[in-house]
């Protein structure tokens, strides 16, 4: 099945209101002939409602990088899938590796996010991937079995279908060492297998599978070049208009 590609800008703690709203402006118009792939930015929190009035109109789409697993109530500091909704967010990032490591994001939580976010309609991003003591003692495929067990169990086939992934080996993220193409494409397929053993053969044929980790505009390529490899979760890159256009016109 041919998927459609996804870029994913995670934005990460970078970028006030104004710097994000001229980002995008950017991206808007460098992005306008754009129509046979995704490309999708995750601001911060607090610039969402200003970059969603900019991207009006626009085939780029908006997303958060994070949400709470409640449907409201008192989280102080917390943001709601509906509050993400109304500010224009039609994706969220969850389970990010910075989450699991810095906010102690477990495999369940990112399981009962990623079961509101879709009743919510909301696209979860759910990332999984291993770190590098983990890859070096040869745990890579067990580390991501699990993750992608926990995270997405007991999802009907219909709701998984609508899940994007995102493999992000955590030793790539953010260090300017990217996985080799090979080396992504083996855990793509695992994945991918994974998913059509819990959901069925078609709902993992139609996932899109994203890696994430030191992507930029000169690796896309040979990434994208991989039949598992559905687009990128990009941090720093996408940071830059130039690069992640770039990005998202890999190939072309
Ligand atoms: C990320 O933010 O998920 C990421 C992969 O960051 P970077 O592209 O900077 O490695």
């Amino acid at each position: 099945m041919a998927r459609r590609p996804l870029m994913a800008g995670n934005w990460k703690m970078f970028k006030t209101v104004s710097e994000s709203v001229d980002l995008v402006k950017k991206l808007k118009d460098s992005l306008s002939g754009v129509k046979d792939r995704d490309a999708l930015v995750c601001p911060p929190f607090t610039a969402l409602a200003a970059v969603s009035e900019v991207l009006k109109g626009s085939a780029v789409t908006l997303g958060a990088q994070n949400m709470n697993d409640n449907v409201q109530g008192a989280f102080t500091g917390e943001i709601s899938p509906a509050m993400l909704k109304d500010a224009g967010c039609a994706y969220v990032i969850l389970g990010h590796s910075e989450r699991r490591q810095y906010y102690f994001e477990t495999d369940a939580l990112v399981n009962k996010k990623c079961k509101l976010a879709l009743e919510q309609g909301l696209t979860p991003i759910v990332c999984v991937g291993e770190q590098l003591a983990e890859r070096e003692a040869g745990r890579t495929f067990p580390v991501v079995e699990s993750q992608v067990k926990g995270s997405l169990g007991g999802l009907t086939p219909e709701q998984a279908g609508k899940v994007v992934v995102a493999y992000e080996p955590v030793w790539a993220i953010g260090t300017g060492k990217t996985a080799t193409p090979d080396q992504a494409q083996e855990v793509h397929a695992f994945v991918r297998d994974w998913i059509g053993r819990l959901f069925g053969s078609s709902i993992a044929d139609g996932m899109r599978i994203l890696y994430g980790g030191s992507v930029k505009p000169d690796n896309i390529d040979s990434l994208m070049a991989q039949k598992d490899i559905d687009g990128g979760l990009v941090g720093g890159a996408s940071l830059k208009a130039e690069d992640f256009t770039r990005i998202v016109k890999f190939l072309s």
